[in-house]
């Protein structure tokens, strides 16, 4: 998963930006770079490994600055995690380094794509990432076929297959482009008070985001998503144009509601924070017949469920309590390489506060059970401070195949969901029970159901197995 973002025709676009990768900071953590366009026409990039505030410092933004800007933040579920594989990419042309471009979303037939490039064409590639492969496949249709950059960019859109959310920097034109499907978010705002949102909107000021929630940082207005399979221009003097529109099925990813997006996005026409706490309720809509009362304490698994968990309280009318704390200096745990650091993780991650579970019933609400890591760890620490009864809710169905479009989860024997049955999962977590949110109740809370892609709880997949044959096997899959 990543976060891509873009500024258009302001001056320091660069630290713009770089604001705008904060507030998106929970997209990715391992690396993060920006890429600048002055008015001489002059591109630069700089990225690096770690937080944004760690290597876009107010020294490198001095050193970068431009009008035009785009940056991503990166958490990698292709290629290796190194400086190479970060974005944004500057594609030199021969008449100088005119492209740069960032992109959230794998894709699928990446290697298929890269090989003929390479091999045919000569393409000499510098990363595994998938932002250059889609920067390269425009290169060519410009460099060969000589077409323009808007034709390039439709012609590479029909030929990639999979998840795609990009921003591109063509000599002093920016374009924000994605997948037919609509798989990763992407945000259009604009900084131009005066705009009129129904009417022509002008370029200058345009902000160019995956998630909405990072508008209020640099004082943006959100216009509207970018639809499914839109390619939009933007040029000095001119209005926001939407150069075509190349759409298939819409196949928004689910996860991003119940997980991977910050609670203050509204996303694929919904709010974050209202669908968790309609999951919440849902879940608690299960467990009418429970007999949980007073002696009943709601908690969440800090910081992704938590408004899964107040939904849950407020629609079955108990207590909602916080009764672990999450220390937020431990990285990821979730990509961690081997099971013992996992564990690890987990221990470091979360802790129960004294005197609190003696004696309780908890609800114990999490978003989602991957490998069951993290409950089987929390579970063994509430028994342990007294917890009496731990009944654990997940806000998300069970997760029983991998995801091929830029969500990290792993092979599908390492899902529990794939390779347990319900009441072996309960006893691995250690739970008094244990119950999921069902795939067709999401039809009560998505306004449009239909439009959602559900492959990693139905492993009704988009694409042909033998698609997905060629990512796996991709020589730098992990
Ligand atoms: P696990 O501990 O393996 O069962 O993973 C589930 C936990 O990891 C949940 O608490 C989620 O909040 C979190 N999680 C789920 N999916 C992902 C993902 N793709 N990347 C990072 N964390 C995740």
């Amino acid at each position: 998963m990543c976060g891509i973002a873009g500024i258009f025709n302001v001056s320091d676009s660069e630290t713009l930006v770089a604001e705008l990768l904060f507030s998106i900071q929970h997209r990715g953590q391992e690396s993060c770079g920006l890429a600048a366009r002055n008015e001489r026409g002059n591109i630069f990039c700089y990225k690096g490994m770690g937080l944004v505030k760690n290597v876009l410092t107010e020294e490198i933004l001095k050193k970068y600055s431009g009008n035009i800007a785009i940056g991503h933040v990166r958490y990698p579920t292709a290629g290796k995690s190194d400086e190479t594989n970060s974005q944004p990419h500057v594609i030199e042309l021969p008449e100088g380094p005119h492209l740069a471009i960032c992109s959230n979303g794998d894709i699928i037939n990446y290697y298929e794509l890269r090989t003929w490039l390479e091999n045919d064409y000569g393409f000499t590639f510098k990363s595994d990432n998938d932002g250059e492969l889609i920067g390269r496949l425009i290169a060519f249709y410009l460099l060969h076929k000589k077409l323009s950059i808007e034709d390039s960019i439709i012609e590479a859109q029909k030929q990639l297959k999979g998840a795609f959310s990009s921003i591109l920097i063509y000599r002093d034109k920016m374009f924000g482009f994605r997948d037919p499907h609509g798989y990763r978010p992407y945000v259009i705002g604009t900084l131009d008070d005066e705009a009129d949102l129904n009417g022509e909107i002008p370029s200058e000021g345009i902000v160019l985001a995956s998630e909405s929630c990072a508008f209020g940082i640099v004082g943006a207005r959100m216009i509207r998503e970018m639809r499914p399979g839109e390619i939009i221009r933007l040029e000095k003097g001119k209005p926001m144009t939407t150069v075509a529109v190349n759409a298939g099925k819409t196949q928004h990813c689910v996860f991003e509601l119940i997980y991977f997006s910050r609670p203050d996005t509204k996303v694929f026409g919904e709010k974050v924070y209202d669908v968790r706490k309609k999951i919440g309720a849902q879940l608690a809509d299960y467990d009418k017949n429970m007999g949980f009362g007073d002696d009943t304490v709601v908690m969440a698994v800090p910081d992704s469920s938590n408004f899964v968990a107040l939904g849950y309280a407020q629609s079955a009318k108990l207590s909602f309590d916080m009764g672990l704390l999450r220390n937020h200096y431990v990285g990821r745990t979730f990509t961690k390489p081997d099971q013992k650091q996992r564990d690890e993780g987990v221990r470091h991650k979360f802790n129960p506060l004294p005197d609190f579970f003696e004696g309780k019933k908890v609800v114990l609400v999490d978003d989602s059970i991957v490998r069951g890591t993290t409950l089987r760890k929390i579970t063994r620490m509430l028994r342990n401070a007294g917890a009496k009864e731990i009944h654990i809710r997940i806000g998300s169905p069970k997760v029983i195949g991998s995801c091929y479009y830029g969500i990290d989860t792993p092979t599908r024997n390492e899902l529990i969901a794939a390779v347990k049955s319900h009441d072996e999962i309960c006893e691995y977590l250690g739970a008094d029970s244990l119950k999921h949110i069902e795939i067709a109740d999401f039809g009560k809370i998505l306004h449009k159901f239909e439009d959602f892609c559900f492959a990693c709880f139905n492993l009704e997949y988009q694409y042909k197995p033998e698609d997905y044959h060629q990512k796996v096997n991709r020589p730098d899959a992990k």
